[in-house]
């Protein structure tokens, strides 16, 4: 197994005494949490691990007390304070009004990257893919997940996905420093950027400007829909991939699960001042209290994080003794199977085997060796390049419950006058006015777009020409006056010249 060892930047202040440990954050979780957390302390003592738990109290406890939001302003302090938090999983309510702890953690902490390393344990756990070595790294801040979300008419509910170009940098950036310094020899991306031009299209353009300065990484872009297809099939082709926040979200439990168990895989959240260390299973609360969970995820968390702060031989010797175990037979139910399995046992068994094995090697698996150079992935601060904005129209979002869109046409036509100009109108992406065709169906909200007056508009073509931002407050004002319930807007930009903004279907 490579190296895989996460270094930040550390200031030479946190440069740790050899007889010193380093304070981390420590939250035992819900479920099954506070079991996994157990054994895996356990371990880590055995191991003399020299690291010191500051426990936080986040999750169940605190929602069910009224806050909403799992965690409270003592928790933020520790883990602020300590820079690490180990994670068990924690239980999201089912219902309105509460937040993700873990969507809460990561974008507040600024852990911009999950980093998961997926590896099969063939023969010992039952995979399909004996040769599946892959290391997801998702963008874990943007996209869909910045939930940003709103109901807009009866019908119609949006989700804006937010791509920024420093957090497509810092991902991409991070993945390739990723493969260079563990020694990795490819990187696939993975867009969709078919469909979505300008925000799967910033992904895959930063991937290809960075991968420049990457000349000996193999590079490839692939559509996310036949990319999840192929690496389900035939993960041996995979090395490192890179991709955004949804699609990294689906794809990384997929390669967990072909492993062989999802509850093996434990990952790390990467910032600049921070990071988390946790299992990526969730807390389980079919088995919780029944003594009968795998720590091994969990195991493999505190692994990454003895390696973050540079505790390489510990994290080698505890890796090595989990690799033992499992290659001994001694199975949890989870991953139990009468042909490979010799013992079924329990947590605090698993746990205890474990410990019996610190300083052993396993025989047929690859034993793993960190001890490597130490090497930092830095990522430099972003620079925005100043480019020349242009106002070129504006969308404005109607909601309306008539179904004809001639209808609609002609009325705003009439209502714009001569501020501006209508251009075409579309119904969920497809251009409907002019010249629709009647069997495209049509909800209640309308995007119709507005360009300038001044345009030669000829069977719904036209030039883009710059606009006054008065135009767009006079168009809404007269809009509103004329009866309109216009549910929102968004103006159309031009940077350096360029059009950027996508064309409805048909236009
Ligand atoms: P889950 O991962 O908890 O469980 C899925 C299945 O896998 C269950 O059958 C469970 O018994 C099994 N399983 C999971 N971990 C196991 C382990 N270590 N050993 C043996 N079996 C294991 O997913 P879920 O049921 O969808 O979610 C339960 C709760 O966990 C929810 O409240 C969810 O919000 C939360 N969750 C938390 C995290 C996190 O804290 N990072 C991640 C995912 C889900």
């Amino acid at each position: 197994m490579k190296n895989q060892l996460f270094i930040q930047d550390r200031s030479s202040e946190d440069l740790l005494l050899p007889d010193q440990k380093t304070k981390v954050a420590v939250a035992m979780g819900d479920g099954i949490g506070p079991e996994i957390m157990e054994a895996t302390l356990k371990i880590l003592e055995a191991v003399q691990a020299p690291i010191e738990a500051e426990f936080v109290k986040l999750g169940e406890q605190l929602y069910r007390a009224g806050n909403t939001a799992g965690i409270d302003p003592e928790a933020w302090d520790i883990i602020r304070r300590n820079k690490i938090l180990l994670k068990a999983p924690i239980t999201t309510p089912q219902g309105k009004g509460y937040k993700s702890l873990n969507v809460t953690l990561r974008k507040s902490l600024g852990l911009f990257a999950n980093v998961r390393p997926c590896k099969s344990f063939h023969p010992f756990i039952a995979t399909k893919h004996p040769k599946l070595d892959v290391v997801i790294i998702r963008e874990n801040e943007e996209d869909l997940y910045a939930g940003i979300e709103h109901r807009q008419t009866q019908d119609v509910v949006q989700c804006l996905k937010l791509i920024t170009r420093p957090g497509c940098e810092r991902i991409i950036r991070y993945a390739f420093e990723y493969a260079r310094v563990y020694e990795r020899k490819k990187v696939t991306c993975m867009v969709k950027d078919n469909i979505m031009k300008l925000t799967d299209g910033l992904f895959h353009q930063v991937f290809k400007e960075i991968g420049k300065e990457y000349p000996s990484i193999e590079q490839e872009v692939q559509i996310i829909d036949i990319g999840t297809a192929k690496l389900a099939d035939s993960p041996e082709n995979y090395d490192v991939v890179v991709t955004s926040n949804l699609y990294g979200d689906i794809i990384s439990d997929v390669v967990a699960q072909i492993t062989g168990s999802v509850g093996l895989a434990g990952s790390a959240n990467i910032g600049t001042d921070c990071a988390m260390f946790e299992a990526i299973h969730g807390s389980a609360p079919d088995i919780a209290g029944k003594n009968i969970a795998n720590p091994s995820g969990l195991i493999n968390a505190a692994t990454m994080m003895l390696m973050h702060i540079g505790e390489m031989e510990k994290a080698q010797i505890i890796q090595n003794a989990l690799l033992k175990t499992i290659e001994d037979g001694i199975h949890t139910g989870d991953i139990y199977d009468e042909k490979v399995s010799r013992r079924k046992v329990n947590t605090e068994e698993f746990t205890a085997a474990v410990i019996e094995r610190l300083g052993q090697e396993p025989q047929e698996l690859e034993a793993v060796s960190y001890t490597g150079e130490k090497e930092q992935i830095l990522i430099p601060s972003y620079e925005r390049k100043k480019q020349e904005k242009s106002l070129m129209g504006v969308d404005v979002f109607i909601d309306w419950e008539g179904t004809d869109p001639d209808v609609i046409g002609t009325r705003l036509q009439e209502a714009a006058g001569r501020i501006m100009q209508l251009k075409m109108i579309t119904n969920r992406g497809v251009k409907v006015f002019p010249n629709g065709l009647p069997e495209t169906f049509c909800t209640d909200h309308w995007r119709c777009r507005f360009i300038s007056s001044e345009a030669k508009l000829v069977n719904g073509k036209a030039d883009y020409l710059p606009v006054y931002y008065e135009s767009v407050v006079a168009l809404l004002s007269e809009l509103h006056a004329k009866g309109f319930d216009v549910i929102k807007t968004e103006n159309l930009y031009s940077f350096d010249g360029k059009r950027q903004f996508s064309l409805g279907q048909g236009e």
